[in-house]
């Protein structure tokens, strides 16, 4: 029988963001919605006070975000301030303002026409077919509540207040919270919403602080000071664990630390094989907030920096100043060798609040990415000028994406000449000797790959899209996930088909997939004779590794052995022995 103060052990499962255990006591932070009441308004008299008294709310709610970037940015270490940024950009959004005064002078108060006016959002945003860009939607909504609490006059409960050495437990977390975990000692965070992509799971990744998100119902499971375990690595949340399992987490993390304190050894070290031969470590990022974790994870360069990603939360396109600021930010950062940005890889889905894009019905394959940039030229230039004046600040190669035959990558080129020469006649400094590059990512480059390398100066193969289009499966479509098979002999003979074609031309051949960041597939890849290696940064110590053990000799007779197999899965069984037997230590948990 238990006693009354031991309570059963509840496990949760969600998704794992930010890797990493830790035990110790809960803090629920509760985030209850701001009440909005609901007048009507004589319309003559009542409707400017209403508006003036949404505009001081607006105000405070910029006061406020103000003071917390102040105080973060006062912690020594603390970069990832952008988020706050964008915040206060809703803030000032004229489309969220104007829309807001519109229903109020329609007779309504404030509240209930802020409300309305988010509504909106929501239901456009909710229309989305891309997951991240949904997730976007949240932001809107912090904003919209932190407006909402200035106009009725309720307070938040903050992370502030929370005390050090706790980990919070919530429905959710405001960007602004997140913001302060480092600041605050927060240990870790379990949420009941949120998914992979949302800022929340991105800056905790960054801070390194152990985090689950969407456990659903964490914040009914869980009163303030109950013992929890946080493991972000297994997604899993253990509440009132018992002695034995306290125990056992205690054994897991100390492995875990002499794990990561190994692998991290293995961070800041060349990727140089026993031979000699030395491959480029890049990382992927979609914000510049991921830059300084990147680097303590080994990053030489930025190897994949997707754009696109800046368009977030925005009615209105980022300006050329918006494009720089990001670009400077991570072109300049102490450390970082090189800069591969890659010009957005929209596709027409993702521009819902522009009217002159048309839904279109297959996205994947419609106007996106360079297609779209040929079409809407200023737009494309606007970002190549951000691009080159960024390069006066550090080393900087732009990667076009989607190519798929030469008169594409021409153009790109004409354009991004025109644009060149623009600079030069303003006397605005940029690297002359930039280096241009095309994503390899459609079967079609492939099969050309000996012209386009004439044409640019390096390549860096894109496996998510080159397997998606080759094996013709819709790559977040799960029913057809069991088809996506990197090591499946077409796409392997495809990579080898570009790297012989860049270098018998002379030009660097990179992959920057999700296959590149694979530690199963690192001797594979090293046989194929990839220059650089660009992945996802928590990824880099492993495969670096890796690197670190073996020879390209063996690496090549082991390509050599695979290219004779005629089957992916009989690809990935050899593989995956032949890495087991070699890595005992690195693969054997992973076996079917
Ligand atoms: C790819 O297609 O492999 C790639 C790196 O680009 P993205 O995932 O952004 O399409
Ligand atoms: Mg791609």
């Amino acid at each position: 029988m238990k006693s009354r103060e031991e309570k059963d052990t509840v496990v949760l499962k969600g998704i794992g963001v930010s890797p990493g255990m830790v035990i110790g006591r809960a803090h629920v932070l509760h985030h209850h919605d701001a009440p909005i009441p609901r007048r009507s308004l004589d319309r003559k008299t009542l409707v400017a006070g209403e508006v003036q008294r949404f505009r001081k709310a607006l105000k405070e709610s910029e006061k406020q975000l103000l003071a917390i970037k102040k105080k973060v940015s006062e912690q020594e270490g603390i970069e990832p301030l952008y988020i706050i940024d964008v915040h206060i950009m809703i803030l000032n959004d004229r489309m969220l303002i104007s829309r807001t005064i519109g229903n109020i002078e329609e007779g309504v108060n404030a509240e209930w026409a802020l409300r309305k006016t988010l509504d909106k959002y929501k239901e456009v945003f909710s229309k989305v077919d891309d997951e991240y860009l949904r997730e976007r939607m949240t932001d809107v909504e912090y904003v919209g509540q932190r407006i909402l609490r200035n106009l009725v006059g309720v307070q938040h409960e903050t992370i502030a207040n929370a005390g050090e050495n706790v980990i919070i437990i919530s429905r959710d977390l405001s960007p602004a919270d997140t913001m302060q975990l480092k600041v605050e000692k927060i240990l870790g965070f379990a949420t009941d919403i949120g998914g992979k992509t949302s800022h929340t799971a991105i800056v905790a990744r960054a801070y390194e602080i152990p985090a689950v998100v969407g456990l659903e119902r964490i914040t009914s499971e869980v009163r303030s000071n109950d013992q929890v375990i946080i493991d972000g690595t297994a997604g899993l949340v253990i509440v009132h664990p018992d002695p034995i399992m306290v125990r056992r987490y205690e054994d897991k993390m100390r492995h875990y630390k002499v794990m990561e304190d190994d692998l991290l050894r293995y961070a800041r070290r060349p990727a140089v094989t026993v031979d000699k031969h030395q491959v480029r470590i890049g990382v992927n990022i979609e914000f510049m907030e991921e830059v300084p974790s990147a680097l303590a994870h080994g990053a030489e360069g930025i190897g994949l920096y997707r754009t696109e990603f800046i368009y977030i939360n925005k009615e209105k396109l980022p300006t050329e100043e918006e494009h720089f600021d990001n670009y400077k930010t991570i072109v300049a950062a102490k450390g970082v060798k090189w800069s591969t940005i890659r010009t957005f890889d929209l596709g027409g889905d993702k521009f819902m609040s522009d009217p002159k894009v048309a839904k279109e019905m297959n996205p994947v394959m419609g106007l996106r990415a360079i297609r779209f940039c040929l079409k809407e030229v200023e737009l494309f230039k606007v970002q190549l000028r951000a691009i080159l004046r960024a390069s006066a600040l550090g080393r900087v190669k732009i990667l076009f994406p989607m190519i798929s035959g030469i008169e594409e990558i021409r153009e790109a080129k004409r354009i991004f000449y025109e644009v060149k020469r623009g600079l030069e006649s303003q006397g605005v400094p940029f690297d002359r000797d930039i280096k241009l590059g095309i994503m390899v990512e459609v079967p079609s480059a492939v099969m050309v790959a000996d012209s386009l390398a004439r044409e640019v100066d390096f390549f860096s193969i894109g496996t998510n899209d080159l397997i998606q289009y080759t094996l013709a499966i819709d790559r977040v479509n799960e029913s057809v996930s069991y088809l996506y098979e990197p090591l499946h002999p077409a796409v392997l003979r495809l990579i080898k088909q570009v790297v012989d074609a860049g270098h018998h031309a002379g030009i660097e051949v990179a992959m920057c997939g999700e296959m590149a960041g694979e530690p199963l597939y690192a001797m594979i890849l090293l046989g194929l004779e990839l220059d650089e290696l660009s992945m996802n940064s928590l990824v880099i110590p492993r495969v670096k590794k890796i690197i670190r053990a073996v020879t390209v000799k063996e690496c090549r007779a082991l390509l050599k052995k695979v290219l004779t197999i005629s089957t992916a899965v009989e690809i990935e069984y050899y593989v995956r022995n032949y890495m087991i037997k070699k890595f005992p230590e690195d693969f054997a948990e992973e076996t079917p």
